[in-house]
């Protein structure tokens, strides 16, 4: 039995934690927020029409099988913990210029028949033939990149040769070039680009194999949890504590103690003696981790971009809008858009609020999660990370962050949705919140946005571990839970 000690109580943090303990092994949980969870945050606010709930994070899970494989190699069912519902649609896409919408579904035939409704059968027909290449893709990458883990430079060099591998299934090299080549229709380009923002990237220089991100969507199904997502990180903390971990919540790490090659405990911000470990995960950010946490700093190998984040607004509305659970608003462009979030310094574009974004709305028809007659509304748009440095935004210039919120209420009406007469309060989350909150670097979503290739599993000294969305196989909801089966499955159960 080993004595663990996992840094951090986000899904990747906890899902770890539970797999280790159902292996025998003895474990214990610090985070540094007062709630377990991470970016799976929830916001609940009291009004006189009755309480709002919000997630302030994850709106849509994928895979689903995952979290069941989870729950059951910790001799559980997730149905007991978790009430999940299938969508359809997924997504309620709202392109410019007021033509039809598209509703996204997780079966293909079905949806090239909407497309074929929507735009014609060219672009049906183009859209099936990207979806071979996808399969293959998906075949490709999902066993031998996405559940195997990645621990040494030589695996690191193996992954980038079947990456490598991947771009020549399907070529375009980037996935921006990929709907060029494939897709005639300017919509399906967007519908497509938008993926890439899904792993935190820019769509003109992510890999083309990240068409594999709405295979899995478009073809496995999309799912709400009733209650709101968040009940994950309860359903996850019960699995812990259920399983004798102890978490312990308030409790910043402030280092890792590594000498001699390897690791002995950790340190806490809120006592002076050490906490010894055989074993240390690091549920933090790979750039926490390497930069901030470790006796030496040093560098990531794998790191590439930083992945972008997300400006949040959280919407008390009355009445009934009409929206599906999930709505894309499109810009007339997307490039713009790109241009702002990103930046590109070389050219000499500093980051900034993009001006006209795409807007994300999600609102679930959960009498769990809203009082009746109203609506809770949460809005998402692309946002440049939080800093000073040419590719981030300083998002607690004084009036920014209000400014930017009407902005996007007024984009919202521009695109045919005019919620300003119907609100009863909003709350806004922008990329320093989520700095703050859950510690994510600039309050990027996914840590690095580089695809695919993204930093090891194993930490620069033995009995280091590193799991969550920073790491491989990447972020998200089910490739964090994959991360916490990685690294349990090598760190191996106590009575080996
Ligand atoms: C706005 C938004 C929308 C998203 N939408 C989706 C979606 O629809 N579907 C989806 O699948 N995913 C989505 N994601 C991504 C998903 O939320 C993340 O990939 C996932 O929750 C990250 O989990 P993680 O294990 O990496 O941990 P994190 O959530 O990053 O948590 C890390 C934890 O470590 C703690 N910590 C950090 N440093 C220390 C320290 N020194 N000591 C102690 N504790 C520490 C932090 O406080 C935090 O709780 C979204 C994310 C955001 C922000």
């Amino acid at each position: 039995m080993a004595r663990i000690v996992v840094v951090g109580a986000g899904v990747g943090g906890l899902a770890a934690a539970a797999r280790l303990a159902a292996t025998g092994h003895e474990v214990t949980v610090f985070e540094r927020a007062d709630t377990v969870g991470g970016k799976l945050g929830r916001y609940e606010r009291d009004t006189p029409a009755g309480t709002f709930r919000f997630d302030t994070g994850p709106s849509l899970l994928t895979l689903p099988e995952v979290f069941h494989e989870l729950f059951e190699a910790t001799g559980a069912k997730l149905d007991e913990y978790l009430d999940l519902a299938p969508l359809d649609p997924i997504v309620r896409h709202v392109f410019p210029g007021g033509g039809p919408a598209l509703d996204s579904c997780a079966d293909p035939a079905e949806f090239a028949a909407r497309i074929g409704a929507a735009f014609g059968d060219r672009a049906a027909a183009d859209w099936q033939r990207l979806w071979r290449r996808a399969a293959r893709v998906w075949d490709a990458s999902h066993s031998d990149v996405l559940r195997r883990p990645v621990g040494s430079p030589l695996d690191l060099a193996t992954l980038a040769w079947r990456l490598g591998d991947l771009a020549a299934i399907a070529p375009g090299r980037t996935l921006r070039g990929l709907g060029r080549r494939h897709l005639s229709d300017p919509r399906l380009r967007m519908l497509l680009d938008r993926y890439a923002t899904y792993t935190g990237a820019d769509p003109r220089r992510a890999p083309a194999a990240l068409v594999a991100v709405p295979y899995a969507e478009l073809t496995f199904g999309g799912w709400y949890l009733r209650g709101g997502l968040g009940t994950l990180a309860d359903a996850l903390l019960t699995r812990c504590l259920d399983l004798g971990v102890v978490v312990r919540t308030g409790a910043e790490v402030t280092r890792i103690d590594a000498a001699g090659g390897r690791v002995h405990g950790v340190r806490l911000a809120s006592a002076a003696a050490p906490v010894p470990a055989d074993v240390v995960v690091a549920n933090a950010d790979a750039l926490t981790v390497y930069r901030d946490l470790l006796p030496s700093p040093r560098r990531l190998a794998a790191l590439t971009d930083r992945s972008l984040a997300g400006f949040v607004l959280l919407l008390g509305v009355s009445g009934d809008s009409g929206l599906a659970h999930h709505n894309v608003f499109f810009p007339r462009g997307t490039d713009a858009e790109f241009d702002a979030v990103f930046g590109d310094p070389g050219r000499g574009v500093r980051a900034r609020p993009a001006a006209d974004p795409t807007v994300f709305v999600t609102v679930a028809d959960d009498p769990a999660v809203r009082p009746d007659g109203h609506e809770a509304w949460f809005v998402l748009v692309n946002a440049a990370r939080h800093g000073t440095a040419a590719g981030a935004v300083d998002w607690r210039r004084p009036g920014l962050t209000e400014a930017y919120a009407d902005r996007i209420l007024d984009v919202l009406a521009e695109r045919g949705v005019d919620v300003r007469d119907r609100l009863l309060f909003r709350e806004v989350r922008t990329p320093a919140d989520l700095h703050a909150d859950a510690g994510a670097p600039g309050g990027a979503i996914h840590g690095t946005a580089g695809g695919l290739l993204r930093p090891a599993n194993r930490g620069p000294a033995a009995g280091l571990w590193l799991v969550g969305g920073s790491t491989h196989p990447g972020g998200g909801l089910p490739m964090v839970a994959l991360s916490a089966q990685i690294v349990a499955d090598e760190i191996g159960p106590a009575w080996e």
